[in-house]
């Protein structure tokens, strides 16, 4: 054992696309009883804070690195999101248009391990010491990667694991078990976004990992290794039921927007929406971002170039409550996003700011608004303490709103915004509409969701357990990026210096 280390090897399950409150209800039901052994014999956190936007990426890979997107030159991770167009700022050196980056394409999903820039490190990468595993999980750099025929090879994600513990010749020349080994499950997004959180076959899928969940705590007690190894379960994010559905197609050709193709630098915009919509508009060309006057005076290719102001065309989409977009001075180190709010029922238009300097962990944000508070910051006690105008860090705002909904929002806006390959405008329907809509088309038409900022999307279980060297506690609130500085202080290794979260050891 390391010095100061309390575990010899750790466990992490990551499944996707569970809240923490659907999770500790079928843990008190009695129904996931591997789980909740490992939550009782250790760390347990009913309200983690995941990432904004509320997407499998950037949530997952935040889980992974214990970093967050950012001005990915200089620090964070490269990958602001599911979906982005691959725009530098200054413009690229590519003679081609960018390209648009989907992980829902099977084919691209495991470029995310160069996506994801070298100033961030995955959890496998910041313990070289030692043998590492991933089991299905995509952003697997530094580990040796298996993966079953299909991805939806529920068992063989948690076999694999158990394997790597009976028999490590079969993964590692050494012969050796991991030091670190990772599974991820994909399933149970897969099967949210089709049925819903409170569909059965959901359900039996999370009671399905819990038995095989057991069976790995069963080999590390053959083995004689349960004393000594950490298990740990995260989710990516939770999750939401839109009120509505509506097929956003033909609004845009109304509007004589025309969708963007990557492989002819050709259109008008390029949009990903469920119910937060990503837009992307050329500004000088299609690797310019636009100024803000370009956008209000844009020129669509599909109505005779007749201008229109986008941020208005935008609030015509049913729904629209929130909009975020840069000021045009924004620098790396400082600058402002601006957001706007409609009221439902005045249809005022309330402007706010979210500003915000430095890099990484020393990055601090504040929020200014006019007269209306549009996160509901001022009605509660500890949140209204932060509205004090002056900047704040990440830890300050986690404590200050992870008990409300938008918890930790102020300081995710600008991270997002910082990356050279986020969008140009964001607007949110907070859940009420989801489109669907997918760079030119309308691909998905069930109302089950997550993106947004209300807490059924942002909270997440935090379990850290099986070893009896785990402190027993019940903690009140963290982040989805303390999961890998807390694995690694459990084995007594120092996080890489981009890693944001912190260890919830005492
Ligand atoms: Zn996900």
């Amino acid at each position: 054992m390391v010095r100061d280390a309390k575990v010899n090897q750790v466990i992490l399950i990551i499944l996707d696309d569970v809240r923490a409150e659907h999770l500790f209800k079928l843990m008190n039901e009695g129904k996931l009883p591997n789980m909740k052994e490992v939550a009782e014999s250790g760390i347990s956190c009913s309200n983690c804070v995941t990432s904004y936007p509320s997407i499998t990426f950037p949530c997952y890979g935040n889980i992974v690195t214990g970093s967050y997107s950012g001005y990915f030159p200089k620090e964070g991770s490269a990958v602001p999101m599911y979906h982005w167009l691959n725009r530098m700022d200054p413009p690229s050196t590519s003679k081609k248009p960018p390209f648009i980056r989907n992980y829902g394409d099977r084919s691209k999903v495991l470029k995310i391990n160069n996506d994801i820039g070298k100033n961030v490190r995955t959890i496998f990468e910041q313990a070289p010491q030692g043998n590492a595993l991933s089991s299905f999980c995509f952003l697997y750099r530094g580990a040796f990667f298996v993966v079953g025929k299909s991805v939806f090879d529920l068992e063989g994600i948690f076999k694999h694991i158990s394997n790597s513990f009976e028999n490590p010749g079969m993964y590692f020349s050494n012969k050796e078990i991991p030091l670190i080994a990772v599974g991820y499950v994909l399933h149970t997004d897969d099967l949210m976004h089709k049925l819903g959180f409170d569909h059965p076959n959901y359900i039996n899928l999370i009671v399905e990992c819990d038995k095989y969940l057991g069976s790995i705590i069963k080999t590390l007690k053959t083995t004689g290794y349960y004393d000594d190894t950490a298990i740990a379960i995260i989710t990516d994010h939770g999750n939401y039921k839109a009120k509505n559905i509506v097929d956003l197609e033909p609004f845009f050709q109304q509007k004589g927007l025309i969708p963007y193709v990557p492989e002819k630098g050709t259109g008008d915009f390029d949009c990903n929406f469920g119910s937060v919509g990503f837009f992307n508009f050329p500004g000088e060309t299609w690797h310019h971002h636009p100024t803000i006057k370009q956008m209000e005076r844009f020129k669509p290719s599909g109505n005779g170039k007749q201008e229109i102001d986008l941020f208005g065309t935008l609030w015509e989409i049913p729904g629209v409550k929130y909009m975020y977009y840069r000021d045009d001075d924004n620098k790396p180190e400082k600058g402002k996003i601006h957001i706007k709010y409609r009221d439902e029922e005045s249809k005022k238009i309330i402007k706010g700011a979210i500003e915000y300097q430095g890099f990484g962990k020393e990055q601090k944000t504040r929020y200014i608004f006019e007269d209306f508070d549009f996160y509901r910051y001022s009605e509660n006690d500890k949140s209204a303490k932060f509205l004090d105008n002056r900047f704040h860090t990440i830890e300050e705002w986690l404590e200050a709103t992870n008990h409300i909904d938008f918890p930790m929002i102020v300081d995710q806006i600008p991270r997002y915004f910082k990356n050279p390959r986020s969008c140009d405008i964001i607007i949110s329907t907070l859940g009420e509409y989801s489109f669907g809509y997918e760079h030119g088309k309308t691909v998905v038409t069930t109302p089950f969701s997550h993106d947004i900022g209300t807490r059924n999307s942002m909270i997440v279980p935090f379990i850290v357990g099986g070893s009896p060297e785990i402190p027993q506690m019940e903690i009140s609130y963290c982040k989805t990026t303390d999961m890998v500085p807390t694995l690694l202080a459990l084995l007594g290794i120092k996080p890489h210096s981009s890693v944001i979260g912190k260890s919830i050891l005492p």
